[in-house]
């Protein structure tokens, strides 16, 4: 009931099919990892759970918490406890970080209960420590002039001030260093609960050397093609994505004819 349960998914962009009929599970308490070649519909698909006005769900269903996203607001979905960390983090201008950090940690409490401000500034500061962030951060706008590694690092401390049950990471190791990565990944880990379902979007199967995933998914063309273990993702690295294609190449050829001798 508390999984995050995609069925049959078909969804449009700018009136082109991109999801054709996605189906998902991630159980809480569990990392599935989702894998594909670039232009495959991963962050499609991220878009798509978090409620995004431009990806149209033309059939299928999300289920989460006994309700199916695609009936639910894009603000109650994220009150429901679904998080996103955005591929390309934007910037938000004028909005100190921890400013925006509380903004939405109160949307997501009674309105007339709103997080302590003493109390919310020692819990930003601990887990700014744990992710290795400049308490000087605390202060500036949002994303501005940051790097691509410090993006990701904000959008993990956010991840872990917000502590959603299901958690979406679209390329979150994309354009980090080995340190950097080291750091998000450590972040991951630490936050990781049995409470919370993680489904960890990479192209590179390099974060899961650190991040251990239980499952396993590769999307091609807007469809999972295949599922495995973790040895799926070291598959992928040592051979790229093309046998996965010719597989499939091969399996929608109609049967040969034997040949003459
Ligand atoms: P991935 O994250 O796996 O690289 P995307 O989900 O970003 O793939 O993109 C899948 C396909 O959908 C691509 O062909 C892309 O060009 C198209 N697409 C995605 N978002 C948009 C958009 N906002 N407008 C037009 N096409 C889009
Ligand atoms: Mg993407």
């Amino acid at each position: 009931m508390d999984e995050l349960v995609i069925k049959d998914l078909h969804v449009n962009v700018e009136g082109k099919e991109i999801l054709k009929g996605l189906s998902l599970t991630v159980k809480k308490g569990q990392v599935a990892a989702l894998m594909g070649p670039n232009g495959s519909g991963k962050s499609t698909l991220a878009y798509t759970i978090m409620g995004h006005p431009g990806y149209e769900i033309a059939k299928g269903e999300i289920w989460f918490k006994g309700k199916n996203l695609a009936q639910v607001e894009a603000d109650e979905r994220s009150r429901m406890g679904v998080f996103l960390s955005f591929q390309y983090p934007q910037v938000v201008s004028g909005v100190s970080l921890s400013n925006f950090l509380r903004t939405a940690v109160n949307a997501r409490r009674p309105e007339d209960d709103p997080v302590p401000v003493v109390d919310f500034a020692k819990q930003l500061r601990e887990k700014m420590e744990m992710l290795k962030i400049d308490p000087a951060f605390a202060g500036r706008y949002v994303n501005e002039g940051f790097s691509g590694g410090e993006k990701k690092r904000t959008e993990i401390l956010q991840m872990a001030v917000l502590e959603p049950e299901m958690a979406i990471l679209d390329e979150t190791d994309s354009g980090l260093d080995i340190d950097a990565l080291r750091t998000v990944a450590e972040g991951v880990n630490r936050l990781k609960s049995e409470k919370m379902g993680i489904l960890l979007i990479t192209h590179y199967q390099r974060i899961l050397n650190y991040v251990t995933p239980d499952v396993v998914h590769v999307i091609v063309k807007g469809r999972i093609v295949k599922t495995g273990g973790k040895e799926l993702a070291l598959k992928l690295e040592e051979k790229g994505y093309d046998w996965i294609l010719k597989e499939l190449e091969q399996a929608a050829k109609p049967l040969a004819r034997p040949k003459k001798r």
